[in-house]
């Protein structure tokens, strides 16, 4: 019998779950472990609560979770808890599928002031995640920049535009819900360093934004390219370029506009008393790679909450090779050390959709397999000896039966029109439990 430790539960952990177990059949047990009581990653905590229909992949996974051979291990975190080297003890091979959940820094003078916040934070704040349920962001000034121009800033400014009734039928926690409802912000700012054909938004997330009850999605067609280059654009691009030149065209009054201000980048966020009032930008242009270019020109936007949505990375681990420049670990196609993997967002840095992640779980699985046939077998004591050692240290892991009974509780207190209140607080997740 093999013994395989995936650590994270989000989608890299359970493809790559289900590539083992397809691999190995009854001759392994894999353990899917997770610092939270509840599984999932950034299906369940990143996400947006309104786009339900993206959330249904969870069902795949918990088939896999619910085979005879895949158990899933929840509140323990790997390198607090238990170390790497540890698990390798006890494992046959350990995957690291922690994924990317510290924001990039922006790096310019008045990012530390009240009102700038990570996307990582809000994204969390609105999803219901125990670190960040208290974040409490300010809604109460009229202005409001986002500063990135892929799906998760769109992401960030569809949810600050939304009524309460376009919350309908989403999972989005109610405290969140209720902030969101009584927010003064009247104008969002999206900013991106470059232009229309450089963004990394996709058609679905940029098609919604035409049809918001009461927000206005604005460009200025000065900042495009002639029409006809859009031809030179792969198909994907093609179209998210041509439905932000529609926007232009749209003839409406709303009472909120989401400006797309491209050409933009952040120089400093300025503010009185400690909090951000306005972030000043410099005019940018394309050079000859493409990269953007300060011209020198300045101005300001201004805004009391500023959002920034420019991207992740894996916090290190101690004992495992880390890529200070990507902000993952360092692998070689998944391969960190012997029997040491790494897949998701922590191999690769944090693109991509949650299909991406399916290859590579499937190609980690794939080398496993190749390294420890299936059929081979080694005396390691994986559960069993991980169980013991968390009991010596006081620590108190879950399982899959514990997250039904969180999930049960959370679809109980749900809202008319919401599939479910899914924020439980931590201390309550072990009260459900009866601990
Ligand atoms: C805001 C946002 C919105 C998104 N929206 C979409 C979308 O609409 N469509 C789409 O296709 N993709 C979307 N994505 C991308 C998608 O979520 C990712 O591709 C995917 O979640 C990455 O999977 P992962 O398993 O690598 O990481 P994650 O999903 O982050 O999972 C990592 C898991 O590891 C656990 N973990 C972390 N550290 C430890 C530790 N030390 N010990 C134990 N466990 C640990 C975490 O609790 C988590 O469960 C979105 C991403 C973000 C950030």
């Amino acid at each position: 019998m093999r013994h395989f430790a995936i650590v994270g539960s989000g989608p890299a952990g359970f493809y790559t779950a289900e590539a083992l177990e397809k691999a190995y059949g009854d001759q392994a047990r894999i353990d899917i472990l997770d610092r939270y009581p509840v599984p999932y990653g950034l299906i369940r905590f990143g996400v947006a609560p309104d786009h339900q229909s993206l959330k249904a992949v969870s069902k795949r996974y918990d088939k896999v979770a619910e085979s005879a051979g895949v158990d899933f291990i929840g509140n323990v975190t790997v390198g607090r808890d238990v170390s790497v080297a540890e698990l390798l003890g006890l494992y046959d091979a350990v995957i690291l599928a922690i994924g990317a959940p510290h924001d990039r820094k922006l790096g310019i003078p008045g990012e530390d002031l009240h009102g700038v916040i990570g996307s990582a934070e809000f994204v969390g704040w609105y999803n219901g995640h125990p670190e960040f349920a208290e974040l409490d962001p300010p809604l109460g000034g009229t202005h409001a920049a986002v500063i990135g121009n892929g799906n998760v800033a769109l992401d960030c400014a569809r949810i600050l535009s939304k009524t309460r009734a376009e919350f309908e039928g989403s999972d989005i926690v109610g405290h969140a819900l209720d902030a969101l409802d009584a927010s003064a912000i009247r104008t969002i700012t999206i900013l991106g360093r470059r232009g229309p054909h450089q963004i990394a938004m996709t058609p679905k997330e940029l098609g919604e934004l035409g049809h918001l009850d009461a927000t206005l999605p604005v460009v200025d067609l000065n900042d495009f390219p002639p029409v006809e280059s859009d031809q030179a654009l792969e198909p994907g691009q093609r179209k998210s370029v041509s439905i932000l030149r529609e926007f232009a065209n749209i003839r409406a009054n709303k009472p909120k506009t989401m400006i797309f201000d491209f050409f933009a980048r952040p120089v400093r966020i300025e503010g009185e008393e400690g909090k951000a009032e306005r972030v000043i930008v410099e005019r940018t242009e394309l050079d000859e790679k493409g990269a953007a270019r300060g011209t020198g020109e300045t101005y300001e936007v201004p805004a009391s909450l500023v959002i920034s949505c420019i991207g992740y990375s894996t916090p290190p681990i101690e004992g495992v090779a880390y890529d200070e420049r990507g902000g993952k670990f360092l692998n070689e196609k998944g391969r960190i050390a012997d029997r040491l993997y790494a897949v998701g967002w922590a191999r690769r840095g944090p693109t991509g959709t949650i299909g991406t992640n399916r290859p590579d779980g499937y190609e980690v699985a794939d080398q496993i397999a190749a390294a420890m046939e299936p059929g081979s077998s080694q005396d390691r004591p994986g559960a069993e000896g991980l169980k013991r050692l968390l009991a010596e240290r006081g620590v108190m892991p879950t399982d899959y039966d514990d997250w039904r009974k969180i999930e049960e509780t959370e679809t109980t207190r749900a809202r008319p029109g919401s599939p479910r209140e899914k924020f439980v607080r931590p201390e309550e997740w072990f009260g459900v439990l009866g601990r």
